[in-house]
């Protein structure tokens, strides 16, 4: 994918919920191992929504992962032989994660995150904005609406059904909480 000079470099893939990210990045990471690299896999272990232990996307692809809850948990799995480290929902970490991407692809490592560019009321989610500050690579993919059909770049939180407030709290214990995607146009935050 790069150059002849062997060295490392970021990739980021993002989109809203549903936009096929850790699809993506199943698939990138696929490709390593079947080219034979040696190929180690993050989750942040706040995202238990199908397995705790590996990144799963919606259409049930999967790809064996290790939980993590802070970015410098990364260096306790990495030997000087990790060629590709994949990191999805990359969103929940805090800053430091845009330092230790950018160490592992200074020490010739091939980085891929995966994660949400936007919360639900449509405004940049945690470190992924500097993380495509800094990258290599950016791809946005887009999901489809579910009102229209269009593109669709946005996360529509839903809480009984009905589009949760800009001030809703993030967790609501005892609410239906759902989420789907939405176009610019019928992505609604009421205030
Ligand atoms: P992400 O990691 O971005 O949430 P996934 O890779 O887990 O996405 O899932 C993508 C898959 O979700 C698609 O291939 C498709 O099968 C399914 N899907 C369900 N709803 C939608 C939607 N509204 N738009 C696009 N794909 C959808």
């Amino acid at each position: 994918m790069y150059g002849p000079n062997h060295h490392g470099w970021i990739e980021v893939v993002v989109g809203p919920m549903y936009s096929g990210k850790s699809e993506e990045l199943i698939r990138r990471l696929r490709r390593a191992q079947i080219a034979k690299q040696k190929v180690i896999v993050f989750k942040h272990s706040i995202d238990d929504r199908y397995s705790a232990k590996d990144v799963v996307s919606h259409n049930g692809n999967k790809i064996k992962a290790i939980n993590i809850s802070n970015a410098e948990d990364i260096y306790n799995y990495i030997q000087e032989d990790v060629d590709v480290v994949g990191i999805d929902e990359v969103q929940f970490f805090d800053d430091n994660i845009v330092d230790v991407a950018t160490d592992l692809a200074n020490r010739g490592k091939r980085v891929i995150v995966a994660g949400l560019d936007m919360d639900f009321r449509g405004e940049p989610f945690g470190p992924t904005p500097k993380l495509m500050a800094v990258a290599e690579f950016v791809d946005k993919l887009s999901a489809i609406c579910m009102i229209c059909g269009s593109p669709a770049h946005r996360t529509q939180r839903l809480i009984n059904g009905k589009p949760a407030k800009y001030s809703d709290p993030i967790v609501l214990v005892g609410a239906a909480e759902s989420y789907e995607a939405r176009c610019r146009l019928h992505h609604e935050v009421p205030k």
